[in-house]
């Protein structure tokens, strides 16, 4: 299926700044919020696509990343088979904790009395790790052929000792005596507008509603400490730059034995000496001679798999494009692969002796060395052999 454009989502302007961005989907999240709309499958649709279209345009890089690529630089359209993370599987679940995250806490927005949140504890005792991003480098060689790559991630660990409970041997956990366990406090506040209702997260227990009467001494009551890991990613061929692959619970670690963070591998094409991408095909620019421009022969050209014989025929114009069937980078969701077009230079020497002048002087009288008059539809060919 294909989506609809974020900033159609969202009903702004592709210039929207941050402060409508976020008041855009307020009110869609208002609207089509499932405790709002029980049992209504397209509200709960229209509360996923504007949730996601939220998370990547409040994000300066992933929404500079779409308004390069669109969705096609979201990793969309790549990775229905093997990342489960990708935003095409962006659920309900997901939708709804990037709400909470930041309309839910504290603050006393009107989420609160709307959705019965306020002074609770229920579902925003947030206890996940944090995700990690991480570039991965790739040739268009590894691009082509697909890759194993093992990379070490630096990531928040479970602590040993105590096992990731945060507990000293012997500790135990008692309920915040400031919060009374509800892990936010509520604060009435009087303006000259009236009286303003704050609900903040407690300070004392982080919104937890416990605290540890004797914090393990290696990670100070955390559950975590810093460490690292070895990841091993299939990089699978075809993949293109800004596409990620989410590899779950590769993140941070959460405090206190929560559930993981994921890890984004998110791939970043290196250029190629020779070659240049569009889309699945590879451009290479090539001199020839205008001998063999005239005469036809074979040149050896750099292809992503070694080099190869290309033959070039008789008569070939400076600017033409041929075509090296299969030669270019696999489709990522299909089969087959694109082609290699190399775009023939005809290499006109700029240092001759005084045989090769004459040579060429020689040549000149002929009349079949005489060029045609200028025309659109010679040069409107030679665009189409490129495709553009
Ligand atoms: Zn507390
Ligand atoms: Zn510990």
């Amino acid at each position: 299926m294909s989506k609809r454009d974020y900033y159609e989502v969202l009903g702004i302007d592709r210039g929207a700044g941050e402060g409508e961005i976020k008041s855009a989907y307020r009110k869609l999240a208002m609207k089509y919020h499932p405790d709002r709309n029980p049992g209504d499958v397209e509200a709960e649709r229209c509360f996923k696509e504007a949730t996601e279209a939220y998370e990547i345009l409040k994000d300066p890089s992933k929404r500079q990343q779409y308004d390069q690529f669109g969705h096609a630089g979201m990793g969309q359209g790549g990775f229905g088979g093997f990342g489960d993370g990708g935003f095409e599987q962006f659920d309900l679940g997901d939708a709804l904790r990037a709400f909470m995250r930041d309309f839910g806490g504290g603050g006393g927005s009107v989420f609160d009395d709307l959705f019965g949140m306020g002074g609770g504890r229920s579902g925003q005792r947030r206890n996940r790790g944090e995700d990690l991003r991480i570039r991965i480098k790739l040739t268009l060689e590894e691009i082509a052929e697909g890759v194993e790559k093992t990379v070490k991630v630096k990531r928040l660990v479970t602590c040993d000792p105590c096992g990731g409970s945060g507990l000293a041997a012997g500790s135990s956990r008692k309920t915040c005596h400031q919060c009374k366990g509800a892990g936010q406090i509520r604060r009435v506040t009087r303006t000259f507008l009236g009286t303003v209702q704050q609900v903040t997260t407690c300070d004392i227990c982080r919104g937890q509603g416990e605290i540890i009467a004797e914090p393990c001494k290696t990670c100070r009551g955390e559950g975590r400490v810093r460490g690292s890991n070895e990841v091993n990613i299939k990089v699978p061929a075809g993949v293109a730059s800004g596409n990620y692959m989410t590899i779950e619970n590769g993140g941070n670690v959460a405090p206190s034995n929560g559930e993981s963070g994921d890890l984004i591998c998110v791939f970043e094409e290196i250029e190629h000496e020779h070659l240049t991408r569009r889309a699945d095909d590879v451009i290479l620019e090539h001199p020839i001679s205008f001998v063999t421009a005239a005469l036809g022969g074979e040149v050896e050209v750099p292809t992503l798999q070694g080099k190869a014989v290309l033959k070039v025929p008789h008569g070939s114009q400076s600017g033409q494009v041929l075509r090296m069937k299969g030669k270019g980078i696999p489709h990522l969701q299909r089969n087959g692969r694109g082609d290699q077009l190399v775009k023939l230079i005809v290499w006109v020497p700029s240092k001759l002796n005084a045989h090769d002048k004459a040579l060429l002087q020689e040549l000149e009288k002929s009349d079949s060395f005489v060029p045609p008059a200028s025309n659109k539809s010679f040069f409107q060919k030679l665009r189409e052999s490129l495709g553009v």
